[in-house]
């Protein structure tokens, strides 16, 4: 697990121009607008925006900021947020991470059994503007985001004018959105969506039953089903992207390979469909006894669904899943898939032959752990 915030202190601290920072390489030339970190033998340069210093001790020409050590994997290229007062940094861009993303909202529409990030009602409008400032300071090398909540598009606007301001300032930016899918049942706004002009977006919508009260049992949230089906008809009619997300839970799982026919029936044009394990953090952990399956004991039915989809064309990829409790012959569609951040391999994972190509376990699921999980010891897999 990689530490993203903590606590740090400030020598000549006057606040700065911004609360958003790069970490510039040393030969930066615009390192008057970005952060520069201290080397360890104290050389830097002056005309840094801010000074960041892993060292206590140590302190650059300008306002400094003394990160704690579980900072120190900061480098060149990462993003960092500041505090005013230069108190609290906190990571918003691992330039080293397979996956990073931006939180626009904690306020949500549904509130899932499982959810790993439960909603929030209060006012968090400024993340929107946050945002668009971390889209404007990510490294050049930036390849892919994906925009998380909460629920994306609560305030439409502001979440059109974020895409937007992708689209003008790193329209090649991969996006990626995390949406309940409901706002896109209004076809005046998908439209909007659709015609935004970023190379690569897709919209990723849970679907988590065929059975519509299932669904909205699941979710949380009356006519669920119905209005997130109809976004993404609306979503596909415009052009634009749509992953279906299934995440399996003890209330969903005899039911897979019905939703996998569903999908196949109806919805056979989305450009993908993942099959994803839980996140036993959030309100999954109160609502354990609800949603708690061990995937060892769902390994039919996920064999089941996955042929069911991948034979009637569609793309179909296995999400947050341990090889060690998943068919070997569903391995190639098991993806990597959990953010590094919050990605570990227990202690009995060491001696495992297939650890590389493995997801691992979420950290933050803490001990809620498959009991079946057990290291492979007879596997080469090539990459
Ligand atoms: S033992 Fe660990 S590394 Fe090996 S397959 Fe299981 S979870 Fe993955």
């Amino acid at each position: 697990m990689i530490p993203l915030r903590g606590r740090s202190t400030t020598t000549g601290w006057t606040q700065p121009r911004t609360d958003i920072w790069q970490i510039a390489r040393p030969d930066d030339p615009r390192v008057s607008e970005r952060a520069l970190l201290l080397d360890d033998d104290g050389r830097t340069r002056d005309g840094a925006g801010l000074y960041i210093s892993k060292d206590q001790f140590l302190s650059g020409p300008g306002p400094t900021v003394h990160v704690p050590d579980e900072l120190g994997h900061l480098a060149p290229g990462d993003v960092v947020v500041v505090s005013d007062d230069g108190t609290r940094v906190n990571v918003a861009w691992k330039a080293t991470a397979t996956h990073n993303s931006i939180l626009l909202t904690e306020r949500c529409d549904h509130y899932c059994l499982m959810c790993s990030q439960p909603p929030k009602d209060g006012d968090d409008s400024y993340l929107y503007g946050r945002a668009k400032r971390i889209i404007s300071a990510l490294p050049f090398a930036a390849k892919a985001v994906s925009l998380t909540g909460g629920e994306p598009t609560i305030d439409p606007h502001a979440f059109l004018d974020l895409l937007e301001h992708i689209a003008a300032t790193r329209p090649n930016l991969s996006t990626h959105i995390l949406s309940n899918g409901r706002r896109f049942s209004d076809k005046a706004f998908t439209t909007e969506y659709a015609s935004v002009a970023i190379e690569d977006m897709m919209v990723g919508i849970p679907l988590y039953a065929a059975d519509p009260s299932l669904h909205d049992y699941i979710v949380q949230s009356e006519d669920a089903f119905n209005t997130s089906v109809k976004g993404i008809l609306n979503l596909v009619a415009a052009g634009a992207g749509v992953e279906i997300r299934v995440v399996i839970q003890k209330a969903n799982v005899a039911q897979l390979s019905e939703l996998a026919r569903y999908i196949t029936r109806n919805l056979p044009f989305v450009n993908q469909v993942v099959l994803m394990g839980l996140e036993m953090t959030g309100l999954a952990r109160p609502n354990t006894d609800l949603v708690w399956v061990d995937p060892h004991d769902y390994r039919r039915e996920l064999r089941e669904a996955y042929h069911l989809l991948s034979s009637a064309g569609i793309y179909t990829r296995i999400y947050n899943h341990q090889l060690c409790v998943v068919d070997r012959e569903l391995w190639p569609a098991a993806v990597q898939s959990i953010s590094d951040w919050k990605n570990d391999y227990p202690d009995l994972c060491q001696p495992c032959s297939v650890k590389d190509q493995c997801s691992g376990v979420f950290s933050t699921s803490g001990s809620r752990l498959s009991p079946n999980l057990r290291p492979i010891v007879d596997v080469e897999m090539s990459s």
